[in-house]
């Protein structure tokens, strides 16, 4: 059993709000050196913990983080694995939910907590949430249970809730309850007790090498069904030179309009080779292909459902299998399957 000192932490600051304190000269907010992140939160020094930290040189808003910077992540992780118990990264709240799905997707045999997790105001100011959701997910990526790691998965810690973060959807741009997983319990809650919920953890059934997935292709596009849509639009998309992916946010239970036009398209592009996929406008619930009238036609037509997927983890998975496999029969079996714990 190792003791406080050897388990080691890399935090990983990436950009976004938590990261940013006041320029006392100009009163704006500017990122902090994260190698000083110690001067900021003292508490850390109290943890034990042996902990090192990287910043990106420049940090990036996560408005501006596209894949390129998640295989720049993946490889900091994949460099650092044999030396670190747990990886913290700092990132924007913004596209957080995306770049934990693309993480959990190009991690292939993770046996080591990655903890996500930001803020909503920036750690320099007095009601900060940054202080607590650092403090905390150092905390998890650190915990051992029973000589492993506590939560060997992709993860999101924000606001006293752990989440699987291909499984989590940001809510709110309000509130320090900003993150919510609609369709998968959580992983740990924290109150008096940081308590983990051992059941819905995925663990590695051996240990195998880490393997990490770094193509993408981002020959994708998302469209959300609204009434009203018209062919221009749903021809201008299909029509796109090269899309190989489509994504269709439809309602409820994976629904969309019977028209005529609207399902000639979709075959058409399917035939051409294009990949559908279903997904809910829903916030939660899975999609049903079949249940109604207005789903069957198109599961017919060969459109895939997605079940009970985020949207961020539909489109960071479909751009993932499509730059890891080049026949289409390969990446529609693997959307129908459950990757890194991302669909029931
Ligand atoms: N715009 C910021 C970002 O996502 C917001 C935040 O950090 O919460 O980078």
């Amino acid at each position: 059993m190792k003791n406080k000192k050897e388990i080691s932490v890399l935090i990983i600051y990436t950009g976004g709000t938590i990261g940013m304190v006041h320029d006392p000269s100009t009163g704006s907010l500017v990122p902090i050196d994260f190698r000083h992140i110690s001067d900021h939160v003292p508490e850390l020094r109290k943890f034990g913990y042996d902990l090192h930290s990287i910043s990106f040189d420049p940090v990036k808003d996560s408005s501006n983080i596209d894949p390129g910077i998640w295989i720049k992540m993946a490889e900091i992780i994949e460099e650092s694995y044999d030396d670190f118990d747990g990886f913290v990264i700092l990132h924007g709240t913004d596209t957080m939910a995306y770049t934990a799905s693309a993480l959990s997707f190009m991690l292939e045999n993770l046996a080591k907590p990655v903890i996500l997790t930001g803020s909503q105001l920036p750690i320099g100011l007095l009601r900060t949430d940054g202080r607590e959701n650092l403090i905390t997910a150092i905390e998890i990526a650190a915990a051992i249970e029973n000589g492993l790691p506590a939560v060997p998965e992709v993860c999101i810690f924000f606001d006293n809730k752990l989440t699987r973060g291909n499984r989590t959807t940001k809510m709110s741009a309000e509130h320090f309850d900003a993150f919510y997983s609609p369709n998968y319990h959580l992983l740990a809650e924290v109150g008096l007790h940081l308590k983990y919920y051992n059941n819905p953890i995925s663990y590695p059934a051996k240990e195998q090498k880490l393997i990490v997935h770094k193509a993408f292709d981002t020959n994708v596009a998302i469209l959300k069904l609204f009434p009203g849509i018209n062919r221009k639009l749903v021809n201008a998309i299909t029509k796109t030179e090269g899309l190989r992916g489509l994504i269709i946010e439809t309602y409820g239970s994976g629904n969309a309009p019977t028209y005529q036009w609207f399902l000639e398209d979709l075959k058409q592009y399917i035939d051409k080779g294009g990949i559908i996929l279903n997904v809910t406008q829903c916030h939660g619930g899975s999609v049903e292909m079949g249940l109604y009238e207005t789903s069957r036609q198109m599961l017919t037509a060969g459109v895939v459902s997605g079940r009970d997927i985020t949207s961020e983890a539909s489109v960071t998975k479909l751009m993932h299998l499509l730059g890891r496999f080049s026949s289409k029969e390969k990446v529609v079996q693997s959307l129908n399957m459950s990757l890194a714990g991302e669909i029931s």
